[in-house]
């Protein structure tokens, strides 16, 4: 039986999941969802030993440790990748998770995305949104592992993701780079949950992106060099306001839009550092980046509780030296970010 993949509408959300504002939505859906889905929820109430209908389902392990389960929402973010395109096994692509109660909002997806987030405890059944800033590599080249990694081992639901316009694109080949593995994985002797391979990915305008029961999501652009489309996110959840730039130079609207927060995650590379680097990587660092004391500027007119430097490029400064150029600008608390980092 063929794999078909067709566009869905962006009225095929879930109920009570906000209508973004994205024209329609790419899916991998399959023709009898409903069936195969039940077969396997009786299974897992037959292995699990439970008696209702309703009892989770586990189709593989995801993870061996189980994510914590706080009595509030307890949002916090987790930093699943903090480094840059340069190979390093310490610091995996830029991807950051806002946890808030069970639920996990990803924000790109980097390379090693998906190992973190299990080294990070999270439940592959937990990893069904992502919010991408920009479709640069480094953010995107672990899209693919998002998507099908999970669906293979242990999410129960279509994937969802936002991004700027190009996403829907993207996914759509994505889909269709791996159509022969679907096909195997769905039609052949595999048990699996066609639900999981549906993905929903939604081209969205700055402002109000998503919203559901524990959080809203608000986009907005920001000045990645000749990017058209590049956004920040603030997340805001009954307790904690949390926002991440993704790649940007200095810019006037992240300011506007973080003004408030709890927690302001933001990329940065070392301005003397950079002085060491040719004339042309200058101006492109200039132009699509932000400086030690340009994150500083940026913070001190934000006034986060908390600053948090992710995606760093050292260029041979130590992180001291690199907090020291935010400091010169910025006096409260800052944090230089390490993968698997909680911050709270
Ligand atoms: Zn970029
Ligand atoms: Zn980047």
């Amino acid at each position: 039986m063929r794999t078909t993949l067709f566009l869905m509408c962006a009225a095929a959300f879930a109920p009570g999941w906000a209508q973004a504002a994205a024209p329609g939505a790419i899916s991998g859906a399959v023709p009898g969802v409903a069936s195969v889905v039940g077969a396997r929820a009786v299974s897992g109430v037959v292995s699990g030993g439970a008696s209702g209908a309703a009892a989770p389902v586990r189709i593989a392990p995801s993870s061996p440790q189980p994510a914590a389960q706080p009595a509030g929402p307890d949002t916090h973010v987790i930093l699943l990748g903090t480094g840059n395109p340069n190979p390093d096994p310490q610091r995996m692509g830029p991807a950051v998770a806002i946890v808030s109660g069970d639920r996990v909002y990803l924000v790109d997806c980097g390379p090693g995305v998906v190992l973190r987030a299990a080294q990070a405890g999270l439940k592959m059944e937990q990893l069904t949104r992502v919010f991408v800033t920009h479709l640069h590599s480094d953010h995107t080249v672990g899209y693919p592992d998002l998507i099908f990694t999970p669906a293979v081992t242990g999410r129960l639901e279509p994937f969802e993701a936002y991004g700027p316009p190009g996403l829907r694109a993207m996914t759509a080949h994505v889909l269709k780079a791996w159509r022969q593995d679907m096909d195997i994985r769905l039609h052949g002797l595999e048990p699996s949950v066609p639900r999981a391979y549906v993905v929903k990915a939604h081209d969205v305008k700055p402002g109000e992106i998503y919203r559901d029961g524990a959080m809203r999501v608000v986009a907005f652009a920001v000045n990645h060099g000749t990017w058209k489309h590049a956004y920040g996110y603030r997340f805001e959840a009954p307790d904690k306001a949390i926002v991440i730039s993704g790649d940007t130079t200095y810019s006037e609207g992240l300011i506007r839009a973080a003004k408030g927060c709890d927690i302001l995650i933001h990329e940065v590379y070392s301005e003397k550092g950079l002085t060491r680097r040719t004339a042309d990587w200058q101006r492109y660092h200039a132009a699509f980046h932000t400086s030690g004391p340009g994150v500083g500027r940026v913070g001190a007119q934000v006034r986060p509780r908390k600053l948090v430097l992710y995606h760093q490029l050292l260029m041979g400064e130590t992180p001291d030296e690199i907090l020291q150029e935010v400091r010169g600008r910025f006096d409260g608390e800052t944090i230089y970010g390490t993968d698997l980092e909680v911050v709270r």
